[in-house]
């Protein structure tokens, strides 16, 4: 057994809570070097008191000041501040395994600078591969990180796979990946509907507890489409050898079909302890904590095929890896903006994909051929999206 040193990025979040609880079951197995934050400070002072990191992040400066206020008596405690301080605990040495759950494109700069040293790096933050792709998987390449997905869906194919040919699927006799997506909290909505969602359904979810963000995305089926996108780098393959199923029950959280008609799937209780646990121990296995499935009690499995019109961001990010380079930043980008506006009462649910779409339209494509042009790109596409989002409302 190999005592695993932990950091978290995004450790407020509700992957970074997971992950804690993960931990705090197996104080033999696993230890915590760094815990990182964006403002939350009262809530990663209490984390900082019960895991005794020995370096908390705080990544908005003004909220690192009042962290130190509350640890004042803790000396052991270094407090660090803004991404470089991210970046800093997120290559340190001392710890072998980075959690990278910040959501959004904040997290790209600290998760690569994890892969930098050859970490494991478990993958929560899909938005940093989304909006690198090829470059972030040469990153991976060149340091001999092991990246491990943490993202139920991708965990699962992962599961299903021969460890051994995770970047060659057609080698291991895989013909398709059928990616499972709950369908959200308004599958059954009329298009009419989804124009009066308000932020408090879009992020009640009917299975999952998770962050704002990619709850809104889940509603919209962005999810979907950032994870077919994540797909797509994870295993080495294309859209078209994706199918969608959406799958109601969130409980087979993906299969992997093999060219003797073979299906193998993943099931389990809709928990990110799961996949969390299966990435910290891997390749061993831990208790989770997680309750154990009832599949008398579930009764019965439904699948349908995603509805394109009604989502339509699933559609715009098969379009976006397709069109290749910096696209997918792009469609990250206006996502993050447009989500950010809806959050807020800016936009309405059904404009989310008008905006990205709109983006995506006017922002050219150039070839991905380094980080600097990806986060350019992702400056430019914010700015655009919020054009794109006062035009709407004028
Ligand atoms: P949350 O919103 O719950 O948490 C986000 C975390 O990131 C918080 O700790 C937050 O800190 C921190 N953060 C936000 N902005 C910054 C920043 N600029 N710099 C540093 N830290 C920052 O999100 P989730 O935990 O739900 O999701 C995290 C990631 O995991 C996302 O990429 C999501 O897509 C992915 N994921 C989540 C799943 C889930 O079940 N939640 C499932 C699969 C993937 P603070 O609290 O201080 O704001």
């Amino acid at each position: 057994m190999v005592k695993r040193c932990i950091t978290i990025l995004g450790a407020t979040g509700s992957i970074g809570l997971s992950t804690l609880d993960v931990i705090r079951r197996h104080p033999d197995r696993f230890s915590v070097h760094a815990l990182a934050a964006n403002t939350r400070a009262d809530e990663l002072a209490l984390l900082c008191r019960e895991f005794q990191p020995r370096v908390a992040v705080m990544a908005d400066p003004e909220s690192a000041g009042r962290l130190a206020e509350l640890l004042a008596d803790c000396p052991d405690i270094r407090i660090l501040s803004g991404e470089q301080g991210l970046c800093t605990v997120a290559a340190a040495p001392e710890a072998d395994t980075v959690m990278a759950a910040i959501v959004g494109a904040a997290g790209l700069r600290p998760t690569l600078a994890a892969v930098g040293q050859g970490k494991r790096v478990l993958l929560a933050n899909k938005e940093a591969l989304v909006m690198s792709g090829r470059l972030f998987m040469d990153a991976v390449a060149e340091s001999g990180a092991e990246l491990l997905p943490i993202d139920s869906e991708h965990n699962a194919i992962f599961q299903c796979m021969p460890a051994d040919k995770i970047r060659n699927p057609v080698a291991a006799g895989i013909t398709r990946i059928l990616l499972t997506a709950s369908g959200g909290p308004f599958r059954e909505h009329t298009a009419e509907c989804l124009r009066t969602v308000t932020p408090a359904e879009a992020c009640a979810h009917p299975n999952w507890s998770m962050g704002q963000k990619i709850s809104v995305d889940s509603a919209t089926l962005m999810n979907k489409g950032l994870e077919l996108i994540e797909a797509c780098w994870l295993f080495n393959t294309t859209p078209a050898s994706i199918e969608v199923h959406v799958h109601p029950e969130s409980i087979i959280h993906s299969m992997v079909e093999y060219a003797d008609g073979s299906v193998l799937a993943q099931l389990g209780s809709p928990d990110m302890r799961t996949p969390i646990a299966n990435g910290l121990a891997w390749p061993e296995r831990v208790s989770a904590g997680v309750a154990p499935l009832d599949l008398f009690a579930i009764g019965r499995f439904h699948f349908e095929r995603p509805d394109l019109i009604r989502f339509p961001c699933l559609r715009l990010a098969a379009e976006a890896f397709d069109a290749g380079g910096t696209a997918p930043a792009v469609l990250n980008a206006a996502n993050e903006v447009a989500v950010a506006a809806f959050l807020n009462g800016d936009l309405c649910f059904a404009d989310i994909p008008v905006i990205i779409e709109r983006t995506l339209a006017i922002t050219s494509v150039e070839p991905a051929d380094s980080f600097e042009i990806i986060f350019a790109k992702d400056a430019e596409a914010r700015e655009r999206a919020r054009e794109q989002i006062g035009l709407l409302s004028v």
